[in-house]
């Protein structure tokens, strides 16, 4: 009895680790056509991490065709983006230290991969976030809503 007991609790301590700590990854592709391969991207509810994973699957050099992945609220991100721009290519087009920027990764060019981690706790429910490439002229056509279920 005592040493079912003690297995039982043993399984109800991993099941409690296994929730305390859940890294959920998504997969996004940016191309030579200046598009990501998707419009939405979906958090579940138990995700204590996310793993964003960028590929460029275009041909064309970083100067040219630069992707990265830049989440901010969405009432902040045409702001970001335009900074961005001014920050320049050395910086990822990333404004250093903007606390606006939720997460990002590097700019990447074709062939290359890159990602990204961070705490589901940066994300509020029910809050509006966009995700969006920060190379100039990119936010236009590579932008799309990130929801946290
Ligand atoms: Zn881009």
């Amino acid at each position: 009895m005592l040493k079912n007991f003690v297995v039982t609790l043993g399984l109800l301590l991993a099941a409690d680790l296994a929730q305390a700590a859940k890294t959920c990854t998504l997969q996004i592709e940016g191309n030579d056509l200046m598009r990501y391969n998707v419009a939405e991207m979906k958090v579940a509810a138990d995700c204590t991490e996310v793993e964003v994973v960028l590929k460029h699957v275009g041909k064309l050099p970083v100067q040219t065709m630069g992707h990265n992945w830049v989440l901010t609220k969405t009432a902040e991100f045409m702001a970001v983006a335009n900074a961005g721009v001014a920050a320049g290519l050395a910086k990822d087009h990333i404004p250093p230290g903007d606390a606006r920027v939720i997460a990002h990764t590097k700019m990447i060019g074709g062939g290359q991969s890159t990602s990204v981690k961070f705490p589901t706790s940066k994300l509020t429910k029910g809050s509006d976030y966009t995700f969006f490439c920060s190379f100039p002229g990119h936010y236009g056509l590579m932008k799309g809503k990130f929801i946290l279920q």
